[in-house]
């Protein structure tokens, strides 16, 4: 039943148990929702409430659950965003994650702000939510199905049209149904919930979830929105990576940014530089692109659909290829043909693959086959060198997807492999509390590393995204944080925790009004630029600070799970190879990353104590945690 809410709240959150085909609703009590937000902070909030301390993350017990915010389905740009959240078996930790499209907005429409899915289905199902209402459908003739042929399939039988913006559907792939810790969850190619967010809704016996919705969100002040909105759009437009995102996504990113600083994780970290630039950058692999269509409500449509039409590697079409495809195929597995690498990032969403943890544990493999720490032996007559890459990498992606031979093995993910092919795998085994890291190089932005090893779901760099090095935060700004602008000196030191800090609470803050990263990742994504839109959508009269300070709340509260779930502050670390290993070449050649005074800033900065990793009691206090801690203590 829904409650009277501030305006952009439907005022629902739906908890659907699968075991018992039964649905009720949770509270929605304002003083518990508002402090968090939504999205990815109401989502923390349910998953900190409801997962039974130290559950197996693919028991009935490990609740699935999906958020979205209070500007999702009003007038605010790419603000589509749905938040996605599970304890994670591939790290045991928080498993979160954040996905475009349009299934964020079809969850309001239907008046959810919040779903929750428990328990375990007899057999393969699908749910099907139209309007509020609930069903459980069979999904036996969708199981191993791609995500885009089950999405296809369920538009038929619910009798939509593929296009149909008031339908979103979330779903899984094989590697979901699978068990894989590397498996995600996928929304019209849009992919969320690294850590195996796929594999929790596979052992649920769930494929998808569909979504109807035609209400309206309802909005404080319509006519305050419509002017800030029009604003926005403006504001976004005006910047520098506005033309190249719809031109090509992030793909400029590969020239401008790693071809100028380096920071390639080349061979899997080996090379600083990419010797095949030319084959793999924006310009090798726009001719292949289509132009896109944007997720709901945003100017600046950026996921765009490919298609290679003959060759070795075609035909094969796709859709959403970002700098990432190419960083982490082409450089750090070492692809060198701009078609296989489409063929694989298109192969890795048909499976529903993680495309950062999946190319990850590849290159991790190959480099353990170059070193003959394994041999063919181990990849079952698989050909692991360098040179191979293009059919290596597809040929690993098919096993994994399918979870047979060698990539079965491979999908036990990187730590788990290390710690089975012994010591001398441990420099090069690139992942932080069992989850694999982004393609780039912390060793050439050291924020990053900081990033990677405090983000709250294992080595990843969306929680914070920070630019500080890149020349993407403005001298003001950072003086403001931080006192200094150090931190934006890639060899300076002080400074980078506070501004980590800041970055994880602002990005924080975005995920959980559910706004698009790609285009709050500068101006658009401080508090300062959101006080008004927050304002005109919800009523609630809060400045930059609050904000910012649910930002920082949801954090904690993520520590806070991740400490009850057995994080230790000595996983707060980053791989050797980052930590002394010189980068041996390009224009960061020399350089490790110095984690230690970086990290005791950052700790300072949260308010952890350095023994424990928790954070104090007056920081608790601050944010009205404390209460919630202790209730969860004695429960
Ligand atoms: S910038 Fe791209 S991913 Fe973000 S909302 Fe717009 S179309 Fe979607």
């Amino acid at each position: 039943m829904a409650v009277n809410t501030p305006g952009g709240y439907s005022g629902r959150i739906g908890y659907y148990d699968l075991t018992k085909k039964s649905v009720t609703d949770l509270a929605w009590n304002e003083e518990e929702v508002l402090p968090f937000i939504g999205g990815r902070g109401l989502a923390a909030l349910l998953l900190y409430k409801l997962l039974p301390p130290g559950a197996d993350p693919l028991s009935p017990d490990n609740p699935l659950i999906f958020a979205a915010g209070p500007f999702t389905g009003t007038k605010v740009p790419s603000s589509s965003r749905w938040s996605v959240a599970a304890k994670s078996p591939l790290t045991g930790l928080t498993g979160s994650g954040n996905g475009g499209g349009n299934f964020g907005p079809s969850l309001k429409w239907a008046g959810l702000d919040a779903l929750v899915i428990s328990g375990k289905a007899t057999r393969p199902s699908y749910l099907f939510i139209d309007d509020g209402a609930f069903f459980l459908k069979s999904a036996a003739h969708l199981w191993r199905k791609s995500p885009e042929e089950a999405s296809l399939a369920i538009c038929s039988e619910i009798g939509v049209s593929a296009g149909d913006p008031h339908v979103g559907i979330c779903a899984i792939g094989r590697a979901g149904e699978e068990g894989v810790g590397l498996s995600i969850i996928l929304s019209k190619d849009h992919s969320a919930g690294r850590g195996g967010l796929g594999a929790v809704m596979g052992s649920k016996n769930l494929k998808a979830v569909a979504v109807r919705g035609s209400r309206k969100v309802e909005v404080f002040d319509p006519l305050a929105l419509n002017r800030r909105t029009r604003g926005m759009t403006d504001d976004l437009m005006k910047q520098n990576h506005y033309a190249s995102f719809i031109k090509y996504g992030s793909m400029s990113a590969l020239r401008d940014r790693y071809g100028v600083m380096g920071g390639f994780l080349t061979f899997n970290g080996q090379k600083g530089s990419c010797p095949h630039l030319d084959h793999i950058d924006g310009d090798a692999m726009y001719p292949y692109l289509w132009p896109s269509e944007s997720c709901f409500g945003c100017p600046m449509p950026c996921t765009h659909y490919f298609a290679v039409e003959e060759g070795d590697y075609g035909p094969v079409r796709g859709r959403g290829v970002q700098a990432a495809t190419s960083l982490a195929f082409g450089a750090q597995c070492g692809m060198t043909d701009i078609e296989a690498i489409l063929k694989a990032h298109a192969r890795t969403n048909y499976y529903g693959l993680d495309l950062i943890s999946a190319p990850g544990v590849i290159a991790f493999a190959m480099e353990s086959y170059q070193r003959g720490i394994i041999g063919r032996d181990t990849t079952e007559g698989l050909d692991l060198s360098w040179a191979n890459a293009n059919d290596a990498v597809l040929e690993s992606i098919e096993l994994m997807g399918q979870n047979e031979g060698f990539g079965r093995l491979l999908n036990r993910g990187v730590k788990a492999l290390s710690e089975d092919w012994g010591e001398k795998t441990k420099s090069f085994a690139l992942h932080v509390k069992g989850m694999e890291t982004t393609d780039a190089d912390p060793r050439v932005w050291p924020t990053w590393g900081l990033m990677y090893a405090v983000s709250s779901r294992g080595a990843d760099h969306c929680r914070a995204l920070c630019f500080a090095e890149m020349g993407g935060m403005p001298e003001d700004v950072l003086n403001r944080i931080a006192g200094t602008t150090e931190a934006a000196d890639p060899a300076g030191i002080e400074g980078k925790g506070k501004v980590v800090s800041y970055c994880e609470d602002i990005r924080a803050l975005a995920d959980s009004l559910e706004l698009c990263k790609f285009v709050t990742q500068g101006q658009l994504g401080y508090p300062e630029y959101l006080t008004d839109l927050f304002h005109s959508v919800t009523g609630l009269k809060w400045d930059a600070e609050e904000l910012r300070k649910a930002g920082e709340r949801i954090v904690q509260l993520e520590r806070l799970f991740n400490l009850q779930e057995g994080l230790t502050p000595e996983d707060d670390t980053l791989p050797e190879r980052f930590l002394s290993e010189p980068v041996l070449d390009g224009p960061a050649k020399g350089r490790v990353v110095h984690l230690a005074p970086m990290l005791e800033e950052y700790y300072h900065a949260r308010g952890w104590d350095r023994k424990t990793g928790e954070p104090v009691t007056e920081r608790l206090d601050a944010l009205g945690l404390r209460a919630m801690t202790e209730i969860r203590k004695k429960s």
